[in-house]
């Protein structure tokens, strides 16, 4: 059995590599590394069921030989990343997706989308479900990463209905865990960036608004579960524990010594101001929930921090 991984030298796209190689499967990696680091996959490289190609999923895919299951992941995800890469992200989430679809087509091969929790935007209701078709401003700032999400959402439903493709959905809520890039931009190597350097943490607006932070080995064990389960339609993946940034920042700084002081930013525009998912459907059809709890899940992600900034 052998499966692409489109964005397989990314945070999610390499632990799934990970444990799809874990599983037996055959894994081409396919990266352009704009937000992807080599370093990722450099511990598979030896592999001899993984390979690597360096390639940009917005232009044709090219795959020789048989392939039982496309998962595209390729795309900037920390809003950072995409508002520097506007439309970068909004061709892999549209022209990729559609070529990743593609190839799953042309093989006879299963397909999976990596969504997101930002096709809700900024929801009114919360926790949110799946059934609830979202808060997105297209032409915010943001618009890049979520329309681009919903609109390949919307293909891959289309490859399903029109093509008969075999497509799975996953809405992955906030992620988190080793292989995160230390300058993503996102709150938590943000924070942990700027306690390490003995800089303030910079906090968006008042911080009172939400997140849910699901530790990466359980996302992937949700990711796989729906895999292997025949859900058509997309399924909330996330950890339903629901923190301010705020308490967040504090949570962090209790790992440091002398941690520095808070800073109050300005609030980027469309910012959500909550997040939990809703995960009774991921319950349900694939027996699921998350297993670590946020303190077991900083204390390993702190300890890869500390490995790469020392490094540095
Ligand atoms: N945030 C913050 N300080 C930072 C980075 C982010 O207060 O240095 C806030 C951000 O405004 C948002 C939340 O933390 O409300 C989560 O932001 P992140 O960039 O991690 O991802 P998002 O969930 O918005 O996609």
């Amino acid at each position: 059995m052998r499966a692409v991984v489109t964005g397989g030298a990314g945070f999610l796209g390499s632990h799934l590599c990970e444990r799809l190689l874990a599983e037996g499967w055959d894994v081409l990696a396919l990266d352009n590394l704009v937000t992807g680091v080599d370093s990722n996959i450099e511990h598979l490289m030896k592999h001899p069921k993984f390979r690597i190609a360096r390639a940009d999923v917005s232009n044709y895919i090219d795959v020789a030989g048989p392939v039982e299951y496309v998962l595209h992941f390729a795309s900037p995800a920390s809003p950072v990343d995409y508002l520097k890469l506007p439309i970068p992200t909004l061709k892999v989430g549209a022209l990729g997706t559609h070529n990743a679809l593609g190839l799953a087509l042309a093989k006879n091969a299963k397909f999976f989308l990596a969504s997101t929790s930002e096709c809700y935007g900024d929801p009114e209701i919360s926790p949110q479900h799946e059934e609830y078709w979202g808060h997105v401003n297209p032409v915010g700032p943001r618009g890049v990463y979520d329309e681009a999400k919903r609109y390949a959402e919307a293909m891959t439903m289309a490859y399903h209905r029109f093509h008969g493709v075999d497509t799975r959905i996953v809405r992955i809520f906030n992620t988190y865990g080793p292989r995160m890039r230390l300058n993503d931009g996102r709150a938590l190597p943000n924070f942990v960036f700027q306690a390490l350097s003995g800089k303030p943490l910079t906090i968006y607006g008042d911080g009172q608004q939400t997140r849910s932070f699901c530790y990466v080995s359980d996302l992937i064990e949700g990711i796989y579960r729906l895999m292997m389960s025949d859900e058509h339609l997309p399924v909330n993946i996330g950890n339903p524990q629901e923190i301010t940034i705020l308490e967040f920042a504090e949570r962090i700084r209790k790992h440091f010594e002398n941690a520095p002081p808070l800073v109050f930013e300005p609030l980027p525009q469309d910012d959500p101001k909550r997040r939990c998912p809703d995960i009774t459907k991921a319950k349900r059809i694939l027996k699921w929930e998350p297993k670590v709890g946020l303190e077991e899940g900083l204390n390993l992600t702190l300890a890869y921090f500390k490995q790469v900034f020392s490094k540095r």
